[in-house]
């Protein structure tokens, strides 16, 4: 397709602003607190375009407006705010939003650090959050009140991977005066375009897939124009700003995702429809198979899929789904995703973290895949099979 091949030449050139490299191809990895200006008139114009040009280390150097820069172009929003992690993404882009007395919406499917921050330290700011059915599209209207400031989405959702119908989601938010916000680091700018479905702000986990090989902690949130002074505003606030090794370090991933993500993409297909035959599973929670939620609502708006699904064992018991787990040889057990390994996790109480939709479905196991060779994979996830068989 034309459009992907317009984002990898975008992957490519984005940020690189000569007054920046200096001809290098890279920007240098610039360490700052203190910017020295010469003028007073010179310190006083800075300060008026302080998310965009130097001023104060904090609030950015040429390393990380070339990130960030980089973000905006590939994504099409108006301008990106970087966070030194993906839940700091998150939770200081809904900051720069509510105020006590607001309502916010959250799908049922979020990805859990988040759900805990609107519980416990959103409820006790006076902002009260109501979770919905993932696959609710249109009929969120129903739930959005007078004081309803954002809906957040994830497609798809974490652990469970319910694609979620954003256009239709985005559609009555809008006419009822919310915004959209969307965690978009499954599929990444490259397979989801955010802005084109209504979405405001569409925030990344970086640690994933554009840091790429687990080294590095960061998030982003991008914004539309609409969005954009509200959430520099609140980063301003806020303070956070990521370190800028680490920036050089996404800034240098974000360059081969697209060659990265096709091919965790390629692998995933191959070991999830090889999974889905498995006389252990009950069905295979990849956005691309037809068995999981949301699957039409992939295929219409998604341009890809990346190396993140689950699925359900056939009578998973904690202590099968404990010997599928543990004495693998390639993949490994351990939190985050995205990164070159591949990596497998149990879930034993799915259910304890719904409260709009209920998860009847039993325990559930998601794997990342990663870089190695399909065929060692799954021969690591036969012997993975043979073991839960046996703990049955
Ligand atoms: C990992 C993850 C985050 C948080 O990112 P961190 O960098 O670990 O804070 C947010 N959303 C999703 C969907 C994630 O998988």
């Amino acid at each position: 397709m034309t459009d992907s091949k317009r984002k990898d030449t975008r992957l490519v050139h984005g940020g690189r602003r000569k007054e920046w490299t200096f001809g290098i191809v890279n920007p240098p990895v610039f360490h700052a607190s203190t910017v020295l200006f010469d003028t007073v008139a010179e310190l006083k114009a800075a300060a008026s375009k302080r998310d965009e040009s130097l001023y104060y280390g904090r609030r950015g150097t040429p390393t990380t407006f070339a990130l960030a820069d980089a973000l905006t172009e590939i994504s099409g929003g108006a301008g990106t705010v970087l966070y030194p992690s993906g839940l700091a993404a998150l939770t200081g882009a809904i900051l720069a939003f509510v105020e006590a007395g607001d309502h916010i919406l959250v799908t049922d499917s979020v990805y859990d650090p988040t759900r805990a921050f609107c519980d416990q330290m959103l409820r006790r700011y006076g902002v009260e959050t109501t979770y919905y059915d993932p696959l609710i599209g249109g009929g969120i209207a129903d739930l959005i009140r007078p004081n309803t400031r954002l809906v957040l989405v994830e497609a798809p959702g974490s652990l469970t991977m319910e694609v979620q119908d954003i256009p239709a989601i985005a559609a009555a938010a809008h006419d009822a005066g919310a915004l959209v916000f969307m965690d978009n680091t499954w599929a990444t700018p490259l397979f989801f375009d955010a802005f084109a479905h209504g979405v405001d702000v569409s925030i990344l986990a970086l640690t994933k897939y554009v840091v790429g090989h687990a080294d590095a902690m960061m998030g982003a949130a991008t914004a539309n124009q609409k969005a954009l002074n509200r959430l520099r505003q609140g980063a301003g606030f806020l303070g956070n700003c990521p370190a800028p090794d680490d920036v050089y370090l996404a800034l240098r991933g974000l360059r081969t995702l697209s060659v990265r993500l096709r091919q965790h993409e390629a692998s995933a297909l191959q070991i999830a429809k090889w999974i889905a035959e498995r006389p252990e599973v009950d069905h295979v929670r990849h956005p691309a198979l037809p068995t999981c939620p949301g699957h039409e609502v992939w295929k219409r708006d998604f341009t890809g899929s990346s190396g993140l699904f689950s699925f359900v064992p056939k009578n998973g018991t904690e202590r099968a789904v404990t010997a599928f787990l543990e004495g693998m040889e390639h993949f490994k057990m351990g939190f985050s995703w995205g990164g070159y390994e591949s990596l497998a996790l149990g879930y034993f109480s799915v259910d304890k973290a719904r409260t709009a939709t209920p998860w009847t479905a039993g325990p559930l196991i998601r794997l990342h895949i990663g870089l190695e060779d399909p065929e060692d994979l799954k021969e690591d996830l036969d012997r993975a099979f043979a073991r839960y068989r046996a703990a049955l």
